[in-house]
């Protein structure tokens, strides 16, 4: 799939996973490289410098000399939309208590297939959540087996 439909929230899963990782990468150092990218994501060297040249490719990244792999203004656009993407699925289930490393594989799965319309469900139920704790209380309650598993 190359071009994104507009009912999903992104392109392909791995597509995904470069930009949120380049973007976290640029955050924090100010640039990404392959060497990086390829022990976060913990692919081999040549499918990270694959991916970049298809990302290339589609206009979502390009390669500075010296200086590494850098978002382009659509990258940029689409890799926030990923990566807010992971911050309301990771808001939502944090509210139950939920242990940190379910979270995170977890949304790592759900972030890929849901739409947006779901996501904006579950954005609207975590912030009525977070302004209700009777009704936190309650729906916590009822979830006790989670614990369990
Ligand atoms: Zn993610």
């Amino acid at each position: 799939m190359t071009k994104p439909v507009s009912k999903r929230t992104s392109g392909s899963v791995a597509m995904d996973d470069y930009l949120e990782q380049i973007l976290h990468l640029i955050e924090e150092k100010g640039y990404a490289r392959a060497v990086d990218i390829s022990s976060n994501l913990g692919i081999s060297q040549a499918s990270v410098t694959n991916m970049l040249r298809k990302l290339d490719g589609e206009g979502l990244v390009k390669h500075e000399k010296y200086r590494g792999t850098v978002l382009t203004e659509d990258g940029r656009r689409i890799a926030r939309a990923i990566v807010e993407r992971h911050e309301t699925l990771t808001r939502f289930l944090r509210l139950f208590g939920l242990e940190e490393e379910t979270i995170y594989r977890d949304v790592e799965g759900m972030e890929h297939h849901v739409s947006r319309p779901t996501l904006e469900v579950i954005r609207a139920v975590a912030d009525a959540l977070e302004g209700d704790a009777g009704f936190l209380a309650e729906v916590k309650r009822r979830i006790e087996l989670v614990g369990t598993v």
